[in-house]
């Protein structure tokens, strides 16, 4: 429920979690014949019921990231079971306010320290949300008397009609401690992205696409990955994590691979009004409208060839 959260409230829901098949994701990497380093995000992945046993299995041959809220009773038996050498780094995302309000902020600071203790590579990182402004220094002590060191993150999304990270003033960059940000990473349109060839996208059932601005298969984690033979350039006109950013050394690899040559321009209109027009089929519209449009849509001979080519 953090005011800033990329979802806007509409879109925030509590979706079921259910096991993640490991044999059947094992046999996938295991075919695949790679080492991936597997990059656990949300949502929040402590809430997956079989995720330490995942975590388990795939750290005998791969390695981890987690971006997590640290409050998961499933956190102690992580620090215990799981290697940290095979654990890149933990994000543990520092949502003060609503730590604070829901009172975890004591069992987020145990969890923190009991995973740095164990000689995990962990982070606390907040966002860098303007109305935080006057109490960063308030919340760095408070966080830093328990030992741990906050640091803060860009805020990307609009604030009081402005559009973040663009409106930060150069005293705000400096409040929250953001000088090392590259902001223009964040506009990556045309330029060469390595998604697609060395990294893909999860979604809940399994689905691989190239990223959340492409929605191109690349398989699904139960049945086989199919990676592409040549980079992209971005389509988007902002990326949240462009992947160069993300993840450096997949993408000086992708490039040292196979280079600039050939990359494919991947056109988004298409994947945008398709994703556009799921969401307000199935989210938004009673079940006797979608019936209703879909029959109209049905009707007329150029849309019926469309949903039959790009949908069914
Ligand atoms: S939106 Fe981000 S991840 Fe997707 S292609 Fe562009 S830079 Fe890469």
């Amino acid at each position: 429920m953090c005011d800033y959260c990329i979802l806007e409230n509409a879109s925030r829901h509590i979706s079921n979690t259910y096991n993640i098949n490991i044999s059947a994701l094992k046999n996938t990497l295991n075919n695949s014949n790679k080492i991936y380093r597997i990059d656990f995000t949300g949502g929040e992945p402590f809430l997956v019921p079989n995720m330490v046993e995942l975590c388990i299995e795939l750290t005998k041959k791969h390695f981890i990231v987690f971006n997590t809220n640290l409050t998961s009773k499933k956190v102690k038996e992580f620090a215990e079971k799981i290697n940290p050498e095979r654990v890149s780094f933990i994000i543990a995302s520092c949502h003060i306010k609503e730590l604070e309000r829901l009172n975890l902020l004591s069992r987020y600071i145990d969890n923190f320290l009991l995973c740095k203790n164990r000689g995990f590579n962990i982070w606390a990182i907040e966002v860098g949300y303007p109305p935080l402004l006057k109490e960063v220094d308030k919340y760095k002590k408070k966080i830093l008397e328990k030992g741990i060191y906050l640091t803060f993150c860009p805020y990307m999304g609009r604030y009081k009609g402005k559009f973040y990270p663009d409106s930060y003033s150069e005293k705000e960059v400096k409040i929250f401690g953001l000088e090392e940000f590259n902001f223009n990473q964040h506009y990556p349109h045309g330029q060469f992205c390595n998604v697609g060839y060395n990294v893909g996208l999860v979604k809940q059932n399994g689905d691989i696409s190239y990223c959340i601005a492409i929605n191109k298969s690349l398989g699904n984690i139960y049945e086989g990955i199919k990676f592409k033979d040549k980079l992209i350039r971005c389509p988007s006109k902002f990326c949240n994590c462009p992947v160069n950013m993300n993840d450096p050394y997949l993408f000086r690899k992708a490039i040292s691979e196979v280079g600039s040559y050939d990359a494919e321009w991947i056109q988004p209109f298409k994947n945008t009004i398709k994703d556009f027009t799921k969401i307000l089929l199935y989210k938004y519209l009673t079940d006797n409208t979608r019936k209703l449009l879909i029959e109209i849509f049905m009707r007329n001979k150029f849309f019926r060839k469309y949903l039959f080519k790009h949908w069914i």
